[in-house]
């Protein structure tokens, strides 16, 4: 999806192939270095105030490569579900920071707009092609708070939509047809595009604007583009109920401007929960907050090297919460560790002790160590009744976990992956050798310390409704 791409040139080098692209006719270092401080501090300005969905977008494509096996830049979504960003040094350089923001805006929403439009008609269509360069533009302008397109050598570059607009207008004049406003011709995704259906000669886009579109050029693998996306989106949401303005208003705009005249699209963000956003309540399947966050923060700590089978995983994870299940593919691999410990000296919702069975029951590849605890550890077997009731101790918890002690004259042999405590919180912390592997679900009224601890660990309150 590369950013005012000319002509059709296909990619030179595997865009799969990291290590090829590293050694593709490498730019000088010095242009190297200054294009990623731009890229770097672009990524900055958008987590801290200009696209909290791009920001978390660019935090899941874990390689981000400068190469000139792209004359501008793209995101490439592998078939083993990793994306990578691809950029272009002198590109960036030449554009300077304020068109490098423009341009990785551009592009991730591209791959946005990729989980939210498949009807494959549409994807088709040159007309929606060039609708979603004049949305994209059109939003990147505004949420960029720009007069103009970036400029390259002087000249603007890319879609205008206003002089789309423009010829938008000449023609349906011309015809004796009524041409809309702007704001109401701009207003969402598919008006763009049903307006200039409207046109007696659609515009097409002489040259593919985007490497992405060309047949195969650059590799749009769509699981690997729904499982980025959504999670990214599932991030900003997070980030917008917990209080984050920017991220807030960028969603109730995104979800305004593609769900009109798109089901795909209502049904995903109805999914996401994205309505309580604007106050709505969620008509049918509750899932709760806690849920989400933890299906995706489980599925970043058990996610496989880059060349396995984290699709499935996700798949499983997904097809947990009743979204669309995704093929299984690929494996054998090595089974990932997951321990999940229920604290029993409290009152634990035996809501929450099922659906976290059945999740985790669900996820492929995974081998589960069940215990619970109060002031010892106690394996079991899901299923069976726990018992507990006695002091809390998270101690007894992280020694058996790292192997220091024994249960039943047993020691847990291998090393867990990720680590779920279900807890009320309500005992001495405690700092784990690996605090990034731990996440605690925190029942209510109970304490959050995991979060302000030091390190800070993943944590979350369960809640019994959807909020
Ligand atoms: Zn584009």
């Amino acid at each position: 999806m590369a950013y005012g791409e000319r002509g059709r040139r296909v990619p030179v080098v595997d865009l799969n192939d990291r290590r090829a692209l590293e050694r593709h006719r490498p730019a000088d270092p010095a242009t190297v270095e200054e294009a990623r401080g731009l890229k770097e501090a672009a990524l900055l300005d958008f987590g801290l105030t200009e696209s909290a969905v791009a920001s978390w977008l660019y935090a899941k494509c874990h390689h981000q490569i400068p190469t000139t096996a792209v004359d501008t830049a793209a995101v490439v979504a592998s078939g083993d579900g990793t994306c990578l960003l691809l950029y272009n040094p002198g590109f960036f350089v030449r554009l300077g920071l304020d068109g490098v923001k423009f341009v990785l805006f551009h592009e991730a929403r591209h791959l946005v707009h990729r989980h939210l439009f498949t009807d494959p008609e549409l994807r088709e269509d040159p007309v929606f092609e060039l609708a979603c360069e004049v949305s994209i533009n059109h939003v990147a302008l505004i949420r960029l708070g720009r007069e103009q397109l970036p400029l390259l050598e002087g000249r603007p570059t890319g879609v205008d939509p206003r002089e789309v607009y423009a010829a938008y207008r000449a023609d349906l004049t011309a015809h004796g047809l009524e041409p809309v406003p702007y704001e109401t011709f701009i207003e969402t995704d598919m008006r763009v595009y049903g307006e200039l259906k409207r046109m007696h000669r659609p515009p097409v886009p002489a040259r593919r604007l985007c490497v992405h579109l060309q047949d195969g050029a650059v590799p749009a693998d769509q699981e690997t583009v729904d499982g980025v996306a959504s999670s990214a989106l599932l991030n900003a949401l997070l980030a917008a109920r917990r209080g984050h303005a920017g991220a807030e208003r960028e969603l109730l705009e995104l979800m305004g401007r593609s769900e009109e005249g798109n089901p795909r699209a209502a049904k995903l963000w109805g999914n996401l929960g994205a309505g309580a956003l604007r106050g709505e309540t969620a008509r049918t399947r509750t899932v709760d907050w806690w849920q989400r966050w933890l299906v995706d923060v489980l599925g970043s700590k058990l996610r496989d090297g880059e060349r396995l089978v984290y699709p499935k995983k996700r798949g499983a994870l997904l097809a947990a919460l009743g979204q669309d299940p995704m093929l299984a593919r690929r494996g054998p691999v090595r089974d990932k560790v997951l321990v999940i410990a229920y604290d029993t000296s409290g009152s634990m919702p035996a809501h929450v002790i099922d659906w976290l069975t059945e999740l985790v029951g669900r996820i492929d590849g995974v081998e589960a160590h069940w215990l619970s605890f109060d002031a010892v550890v106690m394996p079991f077997a899901p299923g069976e009744r726990v018992y507990g009731g006695g002091g809390t101790s998270f101690h007894v918890v992280a020694d058996y976990v790292e192997g220091r002690t024994e249960v039943n004259g047993r020691r847990l042999d291998v090393v867990p992956d990720a680590v779920v405590v279900l807890t009320d919180g309500l005992a001495p912390p405690i700092t784990p050798a690996e605090p990034e592997k731990w996440i605690w679900l925190i029942t209510e009224g109970g304490s959050e310390w995991p979060e302000t601890h030091n390190p800070a660990m993943d944590c979350h309150r369960v809640t019994t409704g959807s909020r």
